[in-house]
């Protein structure tokens, strides 16, 4: 028997999700991005269920080639680029785009033999300060990509390093020097991740790429609160208002797409001030009925999650309680004296947003979603 821990993806609302980037930005072509196999969610099963993606976003090689080996026929684009000359036999083998963020990179792209013209996004540093030329490497390198006779389409692209802020400085700030730099150029232009395709229609230009928003995440930052306050309840999935009026205001929710689950598989009352997990690190404050899940983790489930982190128990909200350990966690069940041994626990997803556990364990939804680790049964639905 293998452990009862399951991540059961949706693919019809990661659909739903792409459908409404597209709503979102309509006069743009909508990159998938689906690196980390698809934050977790398995990116060929995601990859074959949106026919409809104009291209797909990955990290690097590897991840493009599952892709193709599964069948994937549309663009695929190398966000990462290639990490070495050699990559680039493959690259043009497979008919794959590449990001061309550095001067090794160019230098490499521009010595080697390539049997085929490849398409290039040319990527500019506007303010992340991670990956990208400069703007005055930028023209360089444009001019020399487009001199070479090695590119079949370039695309002019930045990556925002604020987006998700609700303050919108750092992103118009970025926005203004890409469009200074590429103002006139006739190559299409890409900017948007996920937050920016929400909250800042001016970013969308020909090509956005969504990520996170398409695996019904909320791309946009909460307010962040005091460590040790209490966390809201119910984190809204809705977008903040403070969205240009260009956009309707009856923008549909996104719908999130895994539901990590497991079962109690055993359960212990302890006496008033017995603690609970490794490091004695939780006290019971009186006589308390506690609940063991198969999760941990080593299954990608959040080992800094605090005490009091939500999970549902057979539809109940209760509380982690002490350490989690590699293959376990502990949750309080006094209180639900009708749950019993083999019932159904969710760690998020279904009736519990990421977005919660996210914040109680000091963290980003992304990290939990592709975190999830290769032990975990995988279960597709599609409807
Ligand atoms: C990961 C990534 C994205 C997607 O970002 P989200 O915040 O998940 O929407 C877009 N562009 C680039 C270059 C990326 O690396």
């Amino acid at each position: 028997m293998s452990r009862p821990i399951e991540a059961v993806i949706n693919l019809a609302n990661i659909r739903d999700n792409y459908t409404l980037a597209k709503k979102l930005a309509p006069h743009s072509r909508v990159m998938a991005v689906v690196k980390a196999n698809a934050y977790g969610h398995g990116s060929t099963q995601v990859a074959t269920a949106l026919t409809e993606a104009d291209a797909f976003g990955v990290a690097c090689l590897a991840e493009a080639l599952e892709l193709r080996e599964a069948g994937i026929v549309q663009p695929i684009v190398l966000l990462g680029g290639a990490f070495d000359a050699a990559e680039l036999r493959d690259v043009v083998g497979n008919d794959l785009q590449l990001v061309i963020h550095s001067s090794q990179q160019l230098s490499d792209f521009l010595g080697s033999e390539l049997s085929k013209r490849v398409s290039v996004w040319l990527k500019m540093d506007t303010g992340m300060h991670r990956l990208g030329f400069s703007a005055r490497a930028f023209a360089e390198a444009r001019r020399s990509l487009n001199a070479s006779g090695k590119v079949k389409e370039l695309v002019l692209m930045s990556h925002f390093s604020c987006a998700d802020q609700c303050d919108k400085k750092t992103t118009e700030s970025q926005l203004a020097l890409f469009n200074k730099e590429v103002a006139g150029l006739e190559e299409l232009k890409s900017l948007a991740n996920s937050a920016a395709l929400i909250s800042c229609p001016d970013t969308h230009c020909d090509w956005v790429r969504p990520g996170i928003m398409l695996y019904g995440a909320n791309p946009l930052s909460k307010p962040a609160l005091p460590p040790g306050s209490l966390r809201p309840a119910i984190m809204p999935m809705t977008i903040p208002m403070t969205i240009p009026m260009t956009i309707p205001m009856t923008i549909p929710m996104i719908k999130p797409a895994m539901t990590l689950r497991s079962r109690l598989v055993a359960i212990n009352e302890i006496a008033a001030g017995e603690s609970v997990g490794y490091g004695q690190q939780w006290h019971a404050p009186q006589a308390a009925r506690i609940g063991t899940v198969a999760v941990g983790y080593a299954d990608g489930y959040p080992r800094h999650a605090a005490n009091g982190t939500p999970v549902l128990v057979a539809g109940h909200r209760a509380s982690l309680v002490g350490r989690v350990s590699m293959d376990f966690i502990s949750v309080d069940l006094t209180g639900l004296p009708e749950v019993a041994t083999g019932d159904e626990v969710v760690l998020w997803g279904d009736g519990l947003p990421v977005e919660e556990v996210a914040a109680m364990a000091d963290t980003i939804t992304y990290q939990l979603l592709a975190g999830i680790q290769q032990r975990v049964n995988y279960r597709y639905l599609d409807k």
